[in-house]
């Protein structure tokens, strides 16, 4: 509860623009797609490019528990179908599927954590903490994006939408996930980017939440303020009401749905 002293042993983190800079790396992929497709089609790579921008960012806002049956390769193949007829590009399946390809492989190479993520993910580690990750992506492409990151040895828990078939905020992920951590939720951060993905639910179980302020949307009128507000996952460790440093934990036994 906000303005309860608390000591926390448990973080949690969401990973898309919270551990790395999703927002620059999906749009740099989408780009090198009209890039590619401009040169073979003659397309308008900037029309292109705010229409794949326009359909991705509304099926992640939209995202809820019934989109988790599509796998993510075909959801991706129907955003492009629907940015290629936005631009008006005579589409077919094939080419939509061509350009979901592309740019799940531009995706890939293009990943990096913020600046001080993994010093924040270790530091963790080394003080005692469990750690998890908490994200609505699924695991077709979110296991390659944690290993690709290096992030696998230092978390215990990998949690995802499709797995869990929940979607942030529903609250009883954060209950499913301290229960699988072994930790208790008034011992548990969570960390994210979204106010209403990330802080809302885990507030309403009582973890302590820390809002990482990078797309400055300002709260819903009368809506419960995270506990703490940083503007950059550097600015973590700061806020976290940590106890004495433990040691790295023996870790526990990993369940991810
Ligand atoms: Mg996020």
């Amino acid at each position: 509860m906000n303005g309860t002293p608390r000591t926390i042993d448990t973080v949690l983190f969401d990973l898309d623009d919270t551990l790395l800079d999703d927002s620059t790396a999906y749009k740099r992929a989408a780009r090198r797609v009209a890039d590619d497709l401009a040169a073979e089609r003659g397309v308008d790579v900037e029309r292109l490019v705010r229409a794949y921008v326009a359909q991705a960012s509304g099926f992640w806002k939209k995202l809820s528990q019934e989109h988790l049956t599509l796998p993510i390769h075909d959801a991706r193949a129907q955003l492009w179908s629907d940015a290629l007829v936005a631009s008006g590009v005579p589409v077919d399946i094939e080419l939509a599927q061509r350009c979901a390809e592309s740019y799940t492989r531009y995706r890939a190479d293009g990943l990096e954590l913020f600046p001080g993520a993994l010093e924040l993910v270790r530091g963790l580690r080394e003080h005692g903490c469990k750690l998890g990750i908490v994200t609505n992506g699924f695991a077709a492409t979110h296991n390659e994006k944690v290993d690709r990151l290096g992030l696998r040895p230092y978390v215990d828990g990998l949690f995802l939408a499709d797995e869990m078939q929940m979607v942030k905020p529903d609250p009883e992920i954060f209950r499913h996930v301290c229960r699988t951590l072994g930790s208790e939720p008034a011992r548990t951060a969570m960390v994210g980017d979204r106010y209403d993905r990330d802080i809302v639910g885990a507030g309403t179980v009582g973890l302590f939440t820390v809002l990482i302020d990078i797309h400055a949307i300002p709260l819903p009128e009368g809506a419960r303020p995270p506990d703490a507000v940083v503007n950059s996952i550097a600015d973590v460790l700061g806020v976290l009401p940590l106890g004495p440093p433990q040691g790295a934990p023996a870790g526990v036994q990993k369940r991810e749905a």
